[in-house]
């Protein structure tokens, strides 16, 4: 998942080097780390419940800071129990209530996509309850790429957390498919109706870039893309929809950020439809 968060001298995430020195790539070391401070969440404890060394995602996004999938992975792997996490976020908790870096989100980010996790419901549970009882006044965002949400546990799970933040990346299948490099089977008319089901208890998360990979230009900024992007956000009537632009360093090179000016005028389309919108340029 895109990085909720800025380099701040954190120790907790740091440059892992691939073994061929050529890449590098945002790979959180703890299963709850930081907090970091996040433009968008504040104060954000974040949870990683994929393995350290490498990612493990639905996706394989080009702009991905976690790098390729492929990347870093040496075979042992192993995910941490709920009993495991609830161990770690209670000690995390303890330490940091009271103090100015108390969490104002316990934020569910990592390295791939969090709802892979076999024990994520679960997981939501137990931080549900130690959020409520050591930092009640924080809340629980997931960014998820929204490829599980048509699960029945999945969807219940995320209508349980106060941010429910869901990738869509583009207007068509065929720029999706470009951007996000998926290795599932993606239906975009189902997944605009899955999200549909949160009834507006859902945030919407779209990176917008030009570039090229593999030979094919990728473009999920032309009036099409566009267009057909707003066209579902008004049958998602999203309880808001996050913008934003390449900010790290990204497996593909060959990508181009957008400007704030672009990205303005983007937003005020959004606005237009009677939508909250937040831009990050
Ligand atoms: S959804 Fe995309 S950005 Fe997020 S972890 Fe997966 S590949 Fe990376």
């Amino acid at each position: 998942m895109e990085r909720d968060g800025e380099m701040t001298g954190q120790k907790e995430i740091f440059y892992i080097f691939a073994k061929n020195f050529k890449k590098m790539a945002f790979l959180s070391e703890d299963l709850v780390f930081g907090p970091i401070h996040s433009r968008r969440l504040g104060n954000s404890l974040g949870v990683n419940l994929l393995p350290k060394v490498g990612k493990i995602c639905t996706f394989n996004c080009v702009y991905c800071e976690c790098g390729w999938n492929p990347e870093h992975r040496d075979g042992k792997a192993r995910l941490a129990t709920p009993q495991e996490y609830e161990k770690t976020l209670e000690e995390a908790l303890k330490s940091l209530v009271g103090t100015p870096k108390e969490p104002n989100s316990i934020t569910f980010s990592g390295n791939g996509e969090p709802t892979l996790h076999p024990d994520f419901p679960e997981i939501i549970d137990i931080t549900i309850e130690l959020r409520d009882k050591y930092v009640p006044k924080a809340v629980i965002s997931v960014l998820t790429n929204g490829t599980n949400i048509h699960k029945d546990n999945i969807f219940k799970t995320l209508q349980k957390v106060d941010n429910n933040i869901c990738k869509l990346d583009g207007g068509t299948l065929e720029t999706i498919k470009k951007v996000n490099l998926p290795n599932v089977k993606i239906n975009l008319e189902q997944y605009i109706e899955d999200l549909q089901r949160f009834e507006g208890e859902v945030i919407i998360q779209t990176l917008f870039l030009r570039g090229e990979h593999d030979g094919q230009k990728i473009d999920n900024t032309t009036e099409e893309e566009i267009g057909l992007w707003l066209e579902h956000l008004k049958k998602i009537k999203p309880r808001k929809t996050m913008i934003y632009v390449i900010d790290r360093e990204t497996p593909e090179k060959n990508l181009e950020k957008l400007s704030a000016n672009e990205m303005s005028r983007i937003a005020e389309r959004v606005k237009a439809l009677g939508l909250e919108v937040e831009y990050y340029a």
